[in-house]
């Protein structure tokens, strides 16, 4: 089944913004294997496809051993993922770009992994700054990329955005 990913920093949204996603859906935790620490979930959407939810990255109290040991868990996941359709990354709208993200979406885009952006927590800012922010960050990407990944903006508080993203799935779905 295809796979969509969802990535970003620590405290970012992405449980909100996954149990956002996954309401009213048919849903089923496929568990990872037993035994194993599971940092990495997969839920089964309406029998057609994958949510796989990666652990966040960046967080600021964990040792150097302990990133080291999250970074192996995602690009272990990355490596071997034929299934893998797309991969969202989650940003906070509120924030400027982050060394972390950037370096991830270069990343992403050495290794021929196709991604998204989701801002998140767009509850947070007036409109007009929604868009001011989303300008800049879509500024600072144009300096790297030749084109802009596709953007959506949520908010879990709100419920909006959800709709965007599982059409956006659905959409490719459909096409593969
Ligand atoms: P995670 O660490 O990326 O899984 O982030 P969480 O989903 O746990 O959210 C981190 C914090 O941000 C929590 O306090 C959430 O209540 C809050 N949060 C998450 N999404 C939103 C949102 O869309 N709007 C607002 N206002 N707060 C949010």
């Amino acid at each position: 089944l295809p796979e969509y990913a969802f990535i970003g920093r620590s405290n970012v949204g992405k449980s909100s913004l996954i149990n956002m996603l996954t309401e009213r859906k048919s849903l089923a935790k496929v568990s990872g294997k037993p035994g194993k620490t599971r940092l990495i979930n997969h839920f089964l959407i309406n029998e057609s496809w994958h949510l796989v939810d990666l652990p966040g990255y960046g967080y600021a109290k964990v040792s150097k051993k302990e990133k080291k040991i999250f970074q192996k868990y995602i690009t272990d996941y990355f490596r071997k993922r034929p299934q893998l359709v797309n991969t969202f990354l989650l940003v906070d709208i509120r924030h400027e770009p982050q060394p972390i993200d950037i370096e991830f979406m270069t990343w992403l885009g050495k290794n021929q992994i196709p991604f998204s952006i989701i801002f998140t927590k767009s509850d947070k800012l007036k409109s007009h700054q929604v868009e001011n922010n989303i300008a800049n960050y879509s500024t600072e990407l144009m300096e790297t990329w030749a084109e802009l990944p596709p953007i959506f903006i949520t908010s879990s508080s709100k419920k909006t955005g959800r709709d965007e993203v599982l059409n956006y799935i659905e959409q490719i779905n459909q096409s593969l």
